[in-house]
């Protein structure tokens, strides 16, 4: 039988820089090939030289289009690279937006890992793939199932003849809204599982107590009346504030008040949203189907332009404003800051989670005063963070989803989290006596 080999160049005890690949003796293919993120050092490796020709790859398949999974693509494509890459037909436009955006503030830093050129000809790479279809590349038959975590990510199955191999990619919470649910229905006879563990270690808080908190927040903001700050990720946690927003008001258990999108990567991204409806679960049908829009609050504003952007300064309180960056390090989420951060009234609500040494966290942690744009600001609005939005799956539902694999008994490589959450998963699964190992940069599995 044919050796299939397994190499995690990524995301191994880590949770960025996904990249992992599958060899075997008809073809090559590379799992995703992101940027890592997080400190000089991480992003060093970005540079890195390496350890693989891309001129040798067969086929890129990607699980999705954050800038962890895909940032990397371009340089590959100008080291040689030629092949498909295979993706969900939502991937293919949000990666175009996420490497865009990424070149657009690569522009600005004295080092560049790709430019416009590779940029271009690696969009006319993409080879779009519907859930549930299946494509041939390096010599595997491939499919993609919905991942539940963003709009277009996918597990993805690799089968050569009778041999299966299922590569989780980022795995979202079950419930999430708008899009469907993980897949968990496999066929039996997968050999290999390769299983991301962000949350390994931990569970997360309910939706519907979070839920209960974000209403307090905005009930407290119309009694007041205030603002409300809520620096939001672009791609698929602006999106789902959105849709709760629009729910809560519809249900009642929020006064219908302005909401404004101030994002123009948002906007985009949600406009891909908005087209893609085939990818959309059971109860956003419902909302469709009843003649509503389902992450269209009724008073929301989009907002275009910086200079329309810098006029919200002289905005009536009660309002919501979702602003990128995520992390508050940089974006228009600054200059609202700037505005109403000395406000009493003012809330500012984190709904991600909060790198060491940004702005987002030195709030988080109680900074009385703080620097934006060379002010000096004191911090007088609430902080609030809300726990229950992860666009990852939790501990106990990571460990279902590998057990609907579990009368087959493959074996699981555990990846992309940090090396505690990885290795108390690894022994998760073992306790559940589920075969399990932790994966190790560049150390290959062969089987
Ligand atoms: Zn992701």
């Amino acid at each position: 039988m044919d050796k299939i080999r397994i190499t995690p160049l990524g995301a191994a005890q880590t949770v960025t820089g996904s990249a992992t690949l599958l060899e075997h003796a008809n073809g090559k293919v590379l799992i995703d090939f992101g940027i890592f993120q997080g400190g000089t050092e991480a992003e060093e490796m970005n540079f890195a030289p390496l350890n693989f020709d891309p001129a040798q790859l067969d086929a890129v398949a990607l699980t999705h289009a954050h800038l962890d999974h895909v940032g990397r693509l371009p340089r590959l494509v100008a080291e040689g690279f030629k092949g498909p890459i295979i993706t969900h037909p939502a991937s293919v436009e949000i990666a175009a937006v996420v490497l865009k955006d990424a070149l657009h503030l690569m522009e600005q830093s004295t080092r560049k890992l790709f430019s416009e050129e590779d940029l271009q000809k690696t969009l006319k790479l993409f080879r779009p793939l519907s859930y549930n279809q299946k494509t041939e590349a390096a010599g595997f038959e491939i499919e993609l199932f919905d991942a539940g975590h963003i709009l277009g990510s996918a597990h993805i199955q690799f089968r050569t003849g009778s041999r299966r191999i299922v590569f989780s990619g980022d795995i979202g919470q079950r419930g999430t809204p708008i899009i469907r649910d993980p897949w968990c229905r496999w066929p039996e006879g997968a050999e290999l599982v390769i299983v991301e563990s962000t949350y390994g270690d931990r569970q997360h808080k309910e939706l519907s107590s979070t839920l209960e908190e974000f209403c307090a927040i905005v009930n407290r903001a119309v009694r007041l009346p205030g603002v409300i700050l809520i620096p939001a990720f672009a791609i698929g946690r602006t999106q789902e504030l959105l849709y709760h927003l629009s729910q809560l008001m519809e249900e009642g258990r929020i006064p219908q008040i302005p909401v404004i999108l101030d994002s123009p990567m948002a906007e985009k991204v949600t406009s891909i949203y908005r087209r893609h409806r085939e990818c959309y679960d059971r109860e956003t049908w419902e909302i469709i189907e009843s003649g509503r829009l389902p992450f269209r609050p009724p008073y929301l504003r989009e907002v275009g332009s910086a200079e329309e952007s810098r006029s919200l300064s002289k905005l009536k309180p009660p309002a919501v404003i979702i602003a990128g960056s995520g992390m508050c390090t940089g974006g228009r989420i600054l200059h609202h800051m700037a505005t109403w951060l000395d406000k009493p009234s003012t809330s500012v609500v984190f709904v991600g989670f909060q790198g060491a040494g940004t702005l987002g966290r030195r709030l988080i942690d109680g900074a009385e005063t703080i620097h934006i744009h060379g002010q000096e600001l004191s911090v007088r609005a609430k902080i609030e963070t809300l726990g229950g939005f992860s666009a990852h799956a939790g501990q106990d539902q990571l460990l279902n989803w590998c057990k609907s694999f579990s009368d087959q008994k493959p074996l699981f490589l555990v990846n992309h989290g940090e090396k505690k959450s990885c290795e108390n998963f690894a022994g998760l699964l073992g306790e559940n006596a589920l075969q399990a190992q932790v994966a190790c940069l560049n150390q290959t599995v062969e089987l």
